[in-house]
């Protein structure tokens, strides 16, 4: 499996650091409001590439964070009048719900960073031992001029930048000595969430949290570090430089970058106001469809949203639904296994997904992938028709099925629970309590609620409603 490496700007064979095993971190968002589609486009794509790992035979550790102290977090909490913590578990919480909704599966681990503050003053306290830091006034600031490596993974002329930075520190509005020295560790000011340290009472920089949760879950040295690619510089520059310059030890070995979700071919964020966020996407769609949209395309190419595509990526993954939902319905009226002619069959169609894998194998090409499932799908519409044995048609169904489950899309048709059925448990519910059979009666609750249908006993009797 080759992956694409911003470090040496090459698509490399992928080897892991213990055969077997994955470690991956991957950024995840700050927790101030709802998440918006281009942060979903991180989350999805490598959600993706962990299920492929996983489905070539990996253990996959892979850990994301919640950046939950902010100055955003700040703004809004005094906004609101509610403690910070109020406003990033309220967002964490519905964060979980979009990725749920997603199909994105929870993380190994998914770390917050005002629970990891020990560690962040343990690593910048190794910092400063080793003449990496320094502090000036309770701001501690990362010395980039003493790691040589500085900038390697964004591959930027460092002396541009820094000239580009130096009138602040000539006219002294700046106590760093460096233009690109950045923050480890800054005071507090009034109002904000604080910790004691050895320099100020403040809280730490944002590129140290990462640096440290993916040392405390992953340890020194792990696979892969992925993000979107506005996180190249400064953030994951200086990540390696504070874990490299802390751990003595490579960080990362592969480190991925997805391109943007633009809109109007500009990049969609929170900041330039033009983004659609993924509870409001789903109010009009599945999510289903949003994620197939963003597997459309490959991850380092950017995509432009639009209606016009959600309603063109609906109607693609609506093709694939409706033909496992076909296949379905085939196998349930016809018989027997394969004839030699469908045996002969399903040995071609092993091809398709031999073109899926090696689409994936080469950068996650998920772009690539859904055109082998959508030849798949033609070759179901045409071979697997009534008239053929029930095993051949349950062999594509299943085909279709387990090569979309790596990509995370379901295309099984939900079972629509029939009101009709719904009253009829309530009947029998109501008759096994008036028999004072309330383990019956329970247990009835119960399944409703399992099928999605809440109870409610009122005085003018029972009414449900779908959770
Ligand atoms: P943030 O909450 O801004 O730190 O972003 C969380 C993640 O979403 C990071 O990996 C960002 O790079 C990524 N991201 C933010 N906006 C976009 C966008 N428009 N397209 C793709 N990725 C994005
Ligand atoms: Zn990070």
């Amino acid at each position: 499996m080759k992956i694409y490496n911003t470090l040496t700007k090459k698509k490399e064979e992928f080897v892991p650091i213990e055969e077997g095993k994955v470690r991956m971190y991957v950024c995840g968002p700050t927790v101030y409001n709802f998440i918006h589609i281009g942060n979903a486009r991180p989350m999805i794509v490598f959600d993706t590439a962990r299920r492929y790992m996983e489905y070539k035979g990996y253990e996959v550790n892979f850990v994301s964070n919640f950046t939950d102290v902010d100055d955003k977090i700040i703004k809004k909490s005094i906004e609101e009048g509610v403690p910070a913590e109020e406003i990033s578990e309220r967002y964490i919480q519905e964060c979980k719900k979009d990725m749920a909704g997603m199909n994105v599966k929870p993380a190994t681990t998914h770390p917050q960073a005002t629970k990891e503050i020990q560690g962040m003053l343990d690593m910048i306290q190794v910092l400063m031992d080793k003449g990496f830091a320094y502090n000036v006034d309770g701001t501690v600031y990362f010395r980039t001029r003493k790691f040589e490596e500085y900038g390697k993974l964004s591959h930027k002329n460092l002396d541009d930048l820094r000239s580009g930075g130096r009138s602040l520190l000539v006219t002294g509005e700046d106590q760093k000595e460096d233009p690109l020295d950045f923050v480890l560790w800054k005071p507090k000011k009034e109002g904000e969430p604080f910790w004691e340290s050895a320099w100020s009472d403040g809280r730490p920089g944002w590129h140290i949290e990462c640096s440290v949760m993916s040392k405390k879950y992953l340890g020194d040295e792990i696979d892969i570090h992925a993000g979107g690619e506005d996180l190249v510089f400064p953030h994951h520059e200086n990540e390696i430089a504070q874990s490299e310059c802390a751990n003595g030890k490579t960080f990362a070995r592969y480190w991925m970058h997805n391109a943007f979700l633009n809109i109007d071919n500009r990049k969609m964020s929170k900041s330039l106001g033009n983004f659609f966020t993924v509870r409001e996407i789903s109010e009009k769609y599945d999510l289903q469809v949003l994620r197939f949209f963003m597997l459309s395309a490959h991850y380092r190419s950017p995509i432009n949203f639009s209606q016009e595509i959600m309603e063109s990526s609906k109607n693609a993954l609506d093709r694939i639904i409706t033909c496992v939902d076909s296949l379905k319905r085939i196998a349930d009226a016809a018989e027997g296994g394969c004839t030699e002619a469908e045996h002969t069959k399903l040995a071609e169609m092993s091809a398709f997904r031999t073109k899926f894998e090696e689409a994936m194998d080469d950068d996650i090409n998920t772009a690539d992938a859904i055109a082998a499932v959508f030849e798949l799908v033609k070759f179901a519409n045409t071979e697997a028709v009534s008239g053929c044995s029930k095993a051949f048609a349950e062999a594509v169904r299943k085909e279709i099925i387990e090569l979309c489950d790596i990509l995370g899309l379901i295309v099984e048709k939900k079972e629509e629970v029939l009101d009709s059925d719904i009253e009829a448990l309530i009947q029998e519910r109501t008759a096994a309590k008036k028999a004072k059979n309330f383990a019956r009666a329970d247990e009835i609750r119960a399944q409703l609620l399992e099928m999605g249908i809440v109870l409610k006993d009122t005085r003018e009797g029972v009414v449900w409603t779908r959770a």
